[in-house]
């Protein structure tokens, strides 16, 4: 507005992501667990061993490039990062593949570091941190990805058009935008099940677990917020980026679902 208010808004719902992951940095795999039920685990096996990162040939590959170029974004903890080295090295023999973690938040990046030294990429050329926003990455030169991941992360992002035409810049063409997201359960039944768990327990839970009831509190708007799968596969498309199929696949009955976009 003429005031300027969007902006505060804008700045404050910035600094209050912050917030929420900086104080859940340290309790993250707890907080995933009790919110999903340890499911969020199977997600992202399923996630990265779908994508198959490593497999050759790769149409936005050159030929005298050797693995993927790999740009994880609101990869926090490295949840993704190391799951697609792994299946990279061990199921496509590929010791070249490389991923960078882009999180907007220190402290997650900072927790992500400290895991990545129990891993074998610790001080690898294949794996790094940069502190940046999804919705401007200026580090990151156009065409230059071939995979750009975003898992759990874009639901946070405060103008998601933006992020999503940045990932456009950056992919190489025939390079492939990949998000998984909770999304929206397509049973009634099941929805009146999963509305209770959410709103009632996850706020409750954390509070008894982290002490912190008012950041899980955001995290259950924040999903309920979210748009449908054909709303954010509207919006892929929006950017510029080809669907396969329908565009989205839903897992564990809408709870959270993968998207996918290709640039042409
Ligand atoms: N991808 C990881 C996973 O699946 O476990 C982390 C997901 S965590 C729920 C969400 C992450 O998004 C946080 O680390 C937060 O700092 C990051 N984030 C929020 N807004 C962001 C933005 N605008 N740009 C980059 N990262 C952002």
């Amino acid at each position: 507005t003429h005031f300027g208010f969007e902006t505060v808004a804008e700045a404050i719902k910035e600094q209050k992501v912050r917030g929420v992951f900086s104080s859940v940095a340290s309790s993250y795999d707890t907080m995933n667990d009790l919110m999903s039920v340890g499911i969020h685990r199977l997600w992202k096996d399923y996630f990265v061993r779908n994508l198959n990162p490593g497999q050759n040939p790769l149409k936005s590959s050159s030929s005298s490039e050797q693995g993927w170029n790999i740009l994880d974004i609101a990869g926090g903890t490295g949840d993704i990062a190391f799951r697609m080295l792994d299946h990279a090295s061990t199921i496509n023999n590929d010791p070249y593949t490389k991923v960078t973690v882009a999180d907007i938040n220190p402290d997650m990046l900072a927790e992500g570091k400290r895991r990545s030294l129990v891993t074998p990429y610790a001080r690898s050329p294949r794996l790094n941190f940069v502190e940046a926003n999804a919705e401007k990455l200026d580090m990151i030169p156009d065409s230059s990805i071939d995979l750009y991941t975003v898992a759990f992360g874009i639901r946070n992002f405060t103008h998601k058009d933006v992020a999503l035409r940045e990932a456009y810049r950056v992919l190489k063409p025939g390079g492939v935008f990949a998000c998984l997201e909770f999304s929206k359960v397509n049973n009634t039944l099941f929805n009146e099940v999963y509305k209770r768990w959410s709103f009632g327990a996850i706020p409750l839970i954390g509070q008894l677990v982290a002490g912190d009831r008012d950041s899980y509190q955001y995290l259950v708007e924040s999903i309920e917020r979210f748009p449908s799968q054909t709303e954010f596969r509207d919006m892929i498309q929006d950017a510029g980026f080809l669907v396969p199929g329908q565009g989205w696949e839903d897992l564990t009955g809408g709870i959270a679902a993968i998207h996918k976009g290709v640039k042409p």
